[in-house]
């Protein structure tokens, strides 16, 4: 494959990990920072708009307030994250600002992004953000997120954001400098891909088991960010960021994993279903019905066998293989406790077992995504 190069892209997130900017003994990382502040205003005076994913509130409280390494408690880690995020945010306004570059918080909870309404506020004021020319500076708002309700790790968070922006790269900078066909750390014949033009169940195999599912932002959820932004047009770099100007390393031919775009991208009112993180539950359908979604027809209770979860009409469902495989997602028109009494049922046969006139599709084609990766397997 050719060079990578960042320059042809237009909007830009660009997501660093806490590890890259935050120290345990020392705190702040400034001039690493200030290195990617550089790289930052090269690319936004060649005329790409960039927004920034930043971690390390939590790192950075605990280090001002020197709480050591012990585990913290969630009060704990919320009042860190509070001393830590206005730090952090001051440190990237003055980066920023040596360019003459403006830069704007953004603290992000969980509904911000999954609540439709929220949704469309956040993007507006993004949008007015970018449209001044001011830098978005994107964090989840660690100060109230609770274990429940949180994104948990900025790999999905930034994913959700770039495709809530329609951006074209995702770049997610760690400390692991792209994908192996295993985890190289356990295993040390795991080999580098450069390119990935599919996120395939083989290559989610690749990111190794429970052990990565539990640390925020190993490679797991790197592979859930690729397949929201990939689906959404978004194409994804993952690219070690250890190194100082670690942006403009990628040009130079820096080792990075490249996960392409979809050809086929889901738009508009799709890519904030296709991204929800957190579908509210699942429902498992016949081989007729998956035949009948993928030539783009609603699914309809006749086609369901199994419904799980405690979902109201309107949030989103995944929806199963007879395998057990996701292959889509979409806004459920019932309530769970209704779904279960018609699954499995003809057209004319619901309104009498719930004794009014109901939509005949259990998930419209208008509020369906088809998950790429399946929709070719069939
Ligand atoms: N939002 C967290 C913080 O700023 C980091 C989440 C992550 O590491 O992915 O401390």
């Amino acid at each position: 494959m050719t060079a990578l190069s960042l320059k042809s892209y237009r909007r830009i997130t660009v997501k660093i990990g806490s590890a890259l900017l935050v120290d345990r003994e020392s705190g702040l990382k400034r001039g690493w920072l200030d290195s990617l502040a550089d790289d930052v205003a090269d690319l936004a005076k060649g005329g790409a708009e960039i927004l920034v994913v930043s971690s390390g509130a939590i790192a950075l409280g605990r280090t001002i307030l020197s709480l050591g390494k012990r585990v913290l408690k969630l009060e704990e880690s919320q009042a860190a994250a509070a001393v830590g995020q206005i730090a952090l945010a001051s440190a990237w306004s003055e980066s920023l600002g040596r360019h003459g570059l403006r830069s704007g918080q953004i603290l992000l909870t969980l509904g911000d992004t999954e609540e439709r309404r929220r949704y469309l506020n956040a993007r507006a004021t993004i949008s007015k953000l970018l449209e001044f020319k001011a830098i978005p500076v994107i964090n989840e708002n660690d100060t109230v997120a609770t274990t429940e309700i949180r994104y948990g790790d900025n790999d999905r968070l930034a994913a959700r954001v770039a495709t809530m922006m329609g951006g074209d790269l995702l770049v997610l900078l760690s400390d692991i400098d792209g994908l192996y066909t295993a985890p190289p750390a356990r295993d040390p014949n795991a080999k580098f891909i450069p390119v990935v033009d599919r996120i395939t169940p083989e290559i989610e195999a690749m990111a190794g088991a429970a052990a990565s599912e539990l640390s925020r932002g190993g490679m797991r959820t790197k592979l859930d960010a690729g397949k929201i932004a990939t689906l959404a047009g978004t194409a994804m770099i993952i690219t070690s960021g250890t190194r100082q100007n670690p942006l403009k390393a990628i040009d130079h031919g820096e080792r990075a994993t490249f996960f392409r775009q979809s050809a086929n991208p889901v738009k508009g009112y799709k890519t904030w279903i296709a991204g929800q993180l957190e579908p509210a539950g699942r429902l498992t359908i016949d081989t007729g019905a998956v035949g009948a979604l993928m030539s783009g027809k609603s699914l309809l209770p006749a086609g369901v066998k199994l419904v799980s979860g405690a979902f109201s009409r309107g949030d989103t469902v995944a929806i199963l293989d007879p395998d057990g495989r996701e292959i889509a997602r979409g806004l459920v028109a019932y309530d769970a406790s209704d779904a279960v009494r018609i699954a499995g049922l003809k057209t004319a046969e619901i309104a009498e077992r719930l004794g009014y006139e109901a939509r005949s599709a259990m998930v419209h084609r208008d509020d369906l995504v088809i998950s790429m990766a399946r929709a070719a397997a069939v």
